[in-house]
């Protein structure tokens, strides 16, 4: 439940102790707390621990809470973290400057406890929201792992870094053999079942943090191998193709079931003459080769 533990962190900033003191006072029983007394501690802090929720004094000497904030959106890593200006500063055209440069609110010193507390916590609801609309929208329910959405964000952002840094980017489309005939068999349940258990085996045979696996819809799936090479992208799809084929799926009754995947390769380094949809189509068509000579097995584009 929101607010039983302590699973927000909030970075406070204000180069005068009193200020940090009180706010600490206020929010301590309730947030894991970091605090920096000048600008350039605060945005080392915001990249290395990603606060939930930033409360930011304007006038500090050195660098100003307004320098702050443009420099934290500038930023990939700490764009997206709420900042509250609390500040001395009150009139309305700091106000206005202060929400133009991205604040989520503005409160001026001296401020009530209670509604800087109140604030702080309805920042911080919206956060828990946000956060769980975007898990509902990207993550298969079944699965639990990412959905086709969650991927093609993911794809998107690695394309454009493989393009940036002209490396090479591979991905694996995949799809569970004679799938109908096993519904056909054990049931439908069972058939959500095993997969469950295909996800589970496919996420376990990707060793990189950047590897991204995905159901793609129905009972295809795809991984996304980013800086990984064709030869590379070949040992993935061969340990998933084993993982799959080794792994165990019992039924309610005890039953030990058996699948097994095709698997499509496709692997490139961006360029003018490449597409998005083209790189998936390959693989797609790849998958279907494995499938035409016999499934269980990989096929690489263009091999
Ligand atoms: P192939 O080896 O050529 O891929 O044969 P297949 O039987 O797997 O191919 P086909 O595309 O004809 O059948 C896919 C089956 O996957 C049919 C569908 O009932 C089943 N399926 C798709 N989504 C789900 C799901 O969410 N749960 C379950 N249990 N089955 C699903
Ligand atoms: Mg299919
Ligand atoms: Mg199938």
């Amino acid at each position: 439940m929101f607010g039983d533990k302590k699973e927000f962190t909030i970075l406070i900033t204000d180069d005068e102790k009193m200020n940090v003191n009180i706010l600490g006072d206020i929010l301590s029983p309730m947030y894991n707390l970091l605090i920096s007394r000048s600008g350039a501690r605060a945005i080392d802090l915001a990249n290395e621990h990603k606060p939930d929720l930033i409360l930011l004094d304007v006038l500090m000497p050195e660098m100003s809470g307004f320098e702050v904030i443009k420099k934290l959106k500038e930023t990939d890593a700490t764009n997206k973290i709420p900042v509250i200006f609390i500040t001395g500063l009150t009139s309305a055209d700091d106000e206005e400057k202060g929400f133009f440069l991205g604040a989520v609110d503005y409160i001026t010193k001296p401020f009530n406890k209670s509604i800087v507390k109140a604030r702080v916590n309805t920042h911080l609801k919206i956060i828990d929201q946000m956060r769980t609309i975007e898990h509902l929208a990207l993550v298969d329910p079944l699965t639990k792992i990412s959905n086709r959405r969650g991927f093609e964000n993911r794809l998107f952002a690695e394309w454009g870094n493989a393009n940036r840094e002209q490396k090479p980017i591979s991905i694996l489309m995949m799809d569970i053999d004679k799938f109908k005939t096993y519904n056909d068999t054990y049931g439908h349940q069972q058939g959500d079942t095993a997969l469950k258990a295909f996800a589970e085996a496919a996420s376990r045979s990707l060793n990189r943090p950047s590897d991204f696996a995905a159901r793609w819809g129905g009972e295809e799936f795809i991984i996304l191998l980013p800086n990984t090479d064709s030869e590379g992208a070949g040992e993935v799809a061969e340990r998933v193709r084993k993982n799959v084929e080794e792994t165990d799926i019992p039924t309610e009754h005890n039953v030990i079931t058996k699948i097994t995947v095709s698997i499509g390769v496709n692997s490139l380094i961006p360029s003018e003459n490449t597409s998005i949809d083209d790189f998936i189509e390959k693989a797609d068509q790849a998958l279907y080769k494995a499938k035409e000579s016999g499934r269980n097995r990989y096929v690489i584009s263009g091999e």
